[in-house]
């Protein structure tokens, strides 16, 4: 009697599950993707409740560390750079040809990912200093890995500089098989075209074509740079602002002009060695992906290590949100911004990746794991 129960209810819950599946389809939850490249865009945007009420402005951030290759914003600009040069013949998919980069290590693992996928190798070099799951994530991809010591840009084995030759000696014959491609993320305008052609519609439609400022971090540039080109052109009023990490030449760049500043002797040091925690964004340099979109930046916000690892801490214990450092470094700038223009305003910002890619480095800095619980956000933005 007791079995017969049994079944019957694990019969019942049975057709109660699918015909919750049944309800999911016709709700439309969404078709089918194919394979890890149909995972890449039409991200959430998500309403950051602590921030906003605490603000008075609707904060809202694309939740890009669900795309589903290497989760983070990179998976559209390393799939973008791809197709650029397969129309171009300048690789051909499942023959074997390596792409080269140098990357923090986005960039890297969504190559690294569509990688696999496309039948290429991957090859990537980064500085060392990098959180170590990056490489890590990178090897279990399957992409070689080459970590250098920080370098600035000027030195032939900076990380940049190193994928550019190893993908010429390639091509110069010292590899055996197939073609080998450098996709220069910095440069390359694919980038760019992917945050115009993706990200910043994709915004401009979950908010209805209503936002009143845009807020982002630059590494290569694309992101801002792509997300204002499209934004400006049907938004001719939207603000769009760099969020700018300790150490960084760019704020300086859009404040003034140039990137040294004597007063505040920033944009003047090795940033990756030194001065901040933070990964992904800030750099000493003006890149194309950051120039082709740099006259439309209407004002940069200078975000320190500090307010970005409480920032962090608050976002897990307010929203039960995770995340890296340039998104924490986004959310402080977003905040600080909703306070400048005040209450009644719509803020755009990214979420970029996982707190889970920087457990060993941002995520084990004693700010974020000593921080108090009772830290207000004034105190956070001011600190
Ligand atoms: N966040 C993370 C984690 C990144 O790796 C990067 C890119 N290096 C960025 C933000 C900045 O994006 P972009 O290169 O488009 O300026």
């Amino acid at each position: 009697h007791q079995l017969r129960q049994h079944q019957k209810a694990a019969s019942k819950s049975a057709s109660d599950s699918l015909s919750n599946i049944e309800n999911a389809s016709q709700k439309g939850v969404g078709a089918i993707k194919e394979g890890i490249e149909g995972c890449i865009g039409d991200t959430p945007l998500i309403k950051i409740k602590s921030l906003s009420d605490a603000t008075g402005c609707e904060i809202l951030a694309k939740a890009e560390f669900l795309n589903g290759a290497g989760n983070s914003p990179k998976d559209r600009v390393a799939l973008s750079i791809i197709k650029l040069a397969e129309e171009k013949g300048l690789l051909v998919p499942n023959s074997g040809d390596t792409i080269y980069e140098g990357t923090v290590g986005s960039t890297g693992i969504s190559l690294a990912a569509i990688c696999r996928a496309r039948g290429y190798k991957a090859h990537i070099c980064m500085p060392n200093d990098m959180a170590i799951e990056k490489s890590d994530l990178l090897l279990k991809l399957g992409a070689e890995v080459e970590r250098v010591k920080p370098a600035p840009i000027v030195d032939q084995n900076q990380f940049v500089n190193l994928a550019r030759t190893r993908a010429r000696e390639h091509t110069e014959g010292k590899e055996k098989h197939g073609r080998g491609l450098f996709a220069d993320q910095f440069e390359n305008e694919a980038n760019w075209h992917a945050h115009f052609t993706g990200t910043g519609p994709e915004i401009y439609e979950q908010t209805g074509g209503s936002v009143d400022a845009f807020v982002s971090g630059a590494g290569t540039g694309g992101t801002i740079s792509g997300v204002a080109l499209f934004l400006k052109s049907k938004l001719p009023d939207v603000k769009i602002v760099l969020a700018d990490p300790q150490g960084s030449g760019l704020f300086n760049k859009v404040k003034y002009g140039v990137m040294f500043d004597p007063k505040e002797r920033e944009g003047t040091r090795r940033r990756h060695q030194v001065d901040t925690i933070v990964e992904g964004i800030g750099i000493n340099r003006v890149t194309h992906n950051f120039e082709a979109g740099r006259e439309l930046i209407d004002d940069a916000i200078r975000v320190t290590d500090q307010q970005a690892t409480s920032m962090a801490r608050w976002l897990v214990e307010h929203d039960g949100i995770f995340v890296g450092s340039s998104s924490a470094v986004n959310c402080v700038a977003a905040t600080k911004l909703a306070k400048q223009l005040g209450p009644g305003h719509r803020i755009v910002t990214l979420l970029c990746d996982s707190g889970a890619r920087h457990l060993s480095k941002f995520w084990a800095n004693k700010d974020v794991g000593g921080a108090e619980d009772d830290v207000s956000l004034d105190k956070i933005v001011a600190s």
